[in-house]
């Protein structure tokens, strides 16, 4: 069998190596292509090594009750390399009228688990007592009954403005990079979708007691780097971007920037919008689908102070600002208490800035605004010694009203032997990213499998 894979991110990367995996399992000989359009493997996974500590300038980490990231890890022999955030990174901030405010533990997703969150909230100045009692009452009102709301218009309505707007949306937008006013609750958050109230559902879902989240000590890179050497002996391409698909017998013919690849099946883990123009000739219906996943933008800096520079301590691990303080930077981790085995001897801010306003500024502009609003906030003797940024200018696909339908659409109209995977469709985090490329793959080769021509011969015709 010929597998040919379009998009070297770590959806396509886990999937090809799941489908070397699967045919070696199940007998069949398996040659993949892997075709990756930018100069390096990752896509969104990308750390920067050579300086004094390595730098992460996509996800910094996964989350570690979504198994499949760890999994794939320690599969590929960096379980030694995992790590957990250090002890002080519990605590969190939240950027509020001009001040960091602790957010009271009890939150999951800034919707508080009961009455002690509520009132840490209230204590802190985060919101008033009325708006606590509210959220308390949240349980006895009647359950969602909107076809496909937003994540703001159910929290709003549930927990009141005020947790919605100062508890929820700052969490809400910090992993989706989109604000919820946007975010389709039932797809975001699938795991309240059915709840009858949000506040007893996450007081009653498990807490495992271990990390939230997980990096790998020399960076996400490191992954990928292990994937691709376990790919090693199959033809991977980097400056090769697919351009259009045609059928070809039973299989497809790929053109791309480097010639003409064919395949017996495809597993496209490129953005969706990448994808729509692939299938644009060969499955318009699924094409058409695809188009309508929007993408928003967002830009990483990391900003260096000198020792000395910040007269606030770093006593946690970071701070998410709230939306109504305006201004460039949407959330901002304290590196060296996040990951301890990141500290240096100056400390490092990463910041995030996720409007599109924000990134419409040039790199000057935004640089000196992002300076100024962290140096106020972490009261700065100096300015940083350096600001740095890196821009994803479709970094997060946005999950709005209607997306699972969207999502189904285009994998109904998908044609046979071939298969979509990463994260425009079923969570944007690393984990379901791995988990998407893995499914996709083990599907492909397990169809595959069946067909007596594929088990005995490598190569298709
Ligand atoms: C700034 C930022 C911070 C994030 N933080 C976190 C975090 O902390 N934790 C977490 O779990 N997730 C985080 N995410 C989300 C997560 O990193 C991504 O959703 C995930 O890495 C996407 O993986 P993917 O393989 O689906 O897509 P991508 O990484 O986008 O890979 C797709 C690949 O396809 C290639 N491609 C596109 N078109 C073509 C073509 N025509 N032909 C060939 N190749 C093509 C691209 O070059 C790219 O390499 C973050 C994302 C960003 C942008």
């Amino acid at each position: 069998m010929r597998l040919a894979v379009v998009g070297g991110g770590v959806a396509g990367l886990a999937g090809a190596r799941a489908a070397l995996v699967a045919a070696r399992d199940a007998g069949m000989p398996l040659r993949i292509t892997l075709i990756e359009s930018a100069e390096r493997f990752g896509g969104k996974v990308w750390t920067e090594t050579g300086g004094e500590t390595p730098i992460d300038w996509g996800p910094d980490s996964f989350l570690a009750a979504k198994p499949w990231a760890r999994e794939l890890a320690e599969e590929l022999g960096l379980g030694g390399e995992l790590v957990a955030p250090g002890p002080a990174a519990r605590r969190a901030y939240l950027l509020l009228g001009g001040r960091l405010r602790p957010l009271p533990p009890g939150l999951a997703m800034g919707i508080p688990a009961g009455a002690p969150a509520l009132l840490g909230a209230v204590r802190e100045g985060i919101i008033g007592p009325a708006s606590a009692l509210r959220s308390l009452l949240e349980p006895l009102m009647p359950g969602e009954r909107r076809e496909d709301p937003t994540v703001a218009e159910v929290c709003r309505r549930r927990l009141g403005r005020r947790v919605a707007d100062r508890l929820v949306a700052p969490l809400v937008s910090g992993v989706f990079g989109v604000a919820p006013e946007e975010l389709s609750f039932r797809t975001a958050l699938p795991m309240l979708a059915g709840a009858r109230s949000l506040v007893l559902a996450m007081a009653r879902a498990p807490r495992s007691g271990g990390p939230i989240f997980l990096t790998l000590r020399p960076g996400l890179g490191a992954l990928v780097d292990a994937l691709v050497a376990a790919l090693e002996g199959e033809d991977l391409r980097l400056e090769c971007a697919a351009e259009g698909l045609a059928r070809d017998g039973d299989g497809w013919r790929v053109a791309t920037t480097s010639g003409e690849v064919r395949a017996d099946a495809l597993l496209i883990a490129a953005p969706a919008f990448a994808a729509a123009r692939l299938l644009e000739g060969a499955a318009p219906e699924c094409a058409r689908a695809l188009a309508g996943i929007r993408y928003r933008p967002s830009v990483v800096l990391h900003l260096q102070y000198d020792a000395g520079a910040l007269a606030r301590p770093l006593d946690g691990s970071g701070y998410l600002v709230a939306g109504e303080e305006g201004g460039v930077v949407s959330a901002c981790s304290w590196v060296g208490t996040k990951w301890p085995h990141l500290a240096t001897d100056s400390p490092r801010i990463r910041a995030i800035a996720t409007s599109p306003e924000a990134f419409g500024l040039s790199d000057d502009v935004l640089r000196e605004r992002a300076a100024g609003e962290v140096s106020r906030v972490m009261r700065a003797r100096r300015g940083p010694e350096e600001v740095r940024l890196v821009r994803w200018p479709e970094a997060m696909p946005v999950y709005a009203p209607g997306h699972a339908a969207r999502v189904a659409a285009a994998e109904r109209a998908l044609p046979a032997g071939v298969a979509l995977a990463g994260a425009a469709y079923a969570g944007v985090g690393v984990p379901d990213c791995v988990r998407t490329g893995q499914e996709a793959a083990r599907r492909l080769v397990a169809r595959f499998a069946l067909t007596p021509r594929f088990r005995t011969r490598g190569e298709g015709p």
